[in-house]
């Protein structure tokens, strides 16, 4: 793992589960007690709710790009490398949204509404961050044609 010199989060008590979830590959939200809302970004109440219950869950990792962009200005220095790169906002099949990448193809190969599986990369010891890559469409059934026989 060479060094990586991008923004990284601060980990604390309150987003540990998640980033430890990441490292473990596994997409990791919050879920209310009281109503079952699965939220994200963190918080310490349901946005719907207000209840200060929540349990962890690993989340399918599937979901769909709601909307797109690539970014072409160098905002941070530490992104140069890769400009232009894509920002996507992924809609996650169990609600919530969250920013990340598409990963494995073309900047342009992607359109609002494909489907999506996630992808765990580890930028460090501590942290890995959730990317995304293109959901392969299932293979085709082999079901058989024949004739129907009289
Ligand atoms: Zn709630």
């Amino acid at each position: 793992m060479s060094e990586y010199l991008k923004p990284l989060p601060t980990l604390c008590a309150e987003n540990r589960p998640f980033w430890d979830g990441c490292r473990e590959h596994k997409l990791r939200m919050q879920q209310c007690g009281g109503c079952k809302h699965v939220r994200f970004p963190i918080s310490p109440v349901c946005p719907r709710c207000l209840d200060d219950a929540f349990e962890w869950l690993d989340l399918s990792g599937r979901g769909e790009v709601f909307s797109y962009i690539v970014f072409h200005q160098v905002y941070n220095k530490a992104f140069a490398a890769d400009a232009p790169y894509n920002v996507a906002l992924v809609q996650l099949e169990e609600g919530p949204r969250m920013y990340s990448n598409v990963v494995g193809v073309p900047n342009d190969a992607v359109k609002v509404g494909d489907k999506l599986e996630v992808v765990f990369d580890p930028v460090t010891d501590a942290i890995t961050i959730p990317r995304f890559r293109l959901r392969q469409p299932p293979l085709a059934s082999t079901t058989h044609q024949g004739t129907i026989c009289a």
